[in-house]
């Protein structure tokens, strides 16, 4: 590993910890109906050449501190067509979230949103401290509209992937079980999306070029 890699990933290693002190949702935290502290789920290194930008961790995610360890996971690595081992090998693979601690449930028990703040502090700090990053994976609405400055329903986004694609970005509906019907209504997700996405993922992945750029 050069100096320069060194140096990159003690930047990143400097803000990681500064995000594991993080408290600044406590006590939004503390008002749901799960009352939790927060917990930030970290999982990148400065050398990592794919991005998964998702929402934010759930209930499951918060007690393992792994991301996407949960049914919403399962369904991304099929459709990335990923084992874990590959999924979760942060030398290749960051996953940032626009907000890295569980938001909580509503006095309904429904997911709340990520709170905004977290993105607003960290998002662009961790964005540019992975800088070997050549394809990004926006999974669900709030990843799309802050990566893509879009304000377009996730549906029209996705549909609109052939246009994304050749820039590195592919924006990907929320793999949760509520999208289970926008899947079936919309089967050509799995037939044109999907096989496009996977040949995507291991290109990238399987690059034996690591300068960051394409081969
Ligand atoms: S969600 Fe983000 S801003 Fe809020 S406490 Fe966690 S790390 Fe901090």
């Amino acid at each position: 590993m050069s100096k320069f890699s060194n140096k990159a990933q003690d930047e990143l290693d400097e803000i990681l910890s500064q995000i594991r002190d993080c408290r600044i949702c406590a006590d939004r935290f503390a008002k749901t109906a799960t009352k939790h502290d927060p917990r930030p789920v970290l999982w990148m290194r400065d050398t990592a050449r794919l991005l998964i930008a998702g929402q934010a961790p759930g209930a499951r995610v918060h007690e393992s501190g792994q991301p996407f360890t949960d049914p919403s996971g399962d369904r991304l690595r099929d459709w990335l067509g990923l084992e874990e081992d590959r999924f979760y090998d942060r030398d290749k693979v960051a996953i940032v979230p626009m907000a890295f601690c569980f938001p909580g449930y509503n006095a309904k028990g429904a997911d709340l949103p990520p709170p905004s703040v977290c993105a607003r502090t960290w998002h662009k700090e961790i964005i540019s401290a992975l800088p070997k990053v050549r394809f990004t994976i926006l999974v669900g609405g709030y990843a799309q509209k802050w990566h893509l400055g879009t304000s377009l329903p996730v549906s029209e986004a996705v549909a609109d992937w052939r246009r994304y694609v050749d820039q590195g970005v592919m924006p990907l509906p929320h793999p949760s079980w509520r999208n289970t019907g926008w899947l079936k209504r919309n089967p050509w997700f799995e037939s044109d999306v999907l096989p496009v996405l996977r040949a995507k993922v291991k290109e990238v992945l399987d690059d034996t070029d690591d300068t960051g750029h394409a081969a």
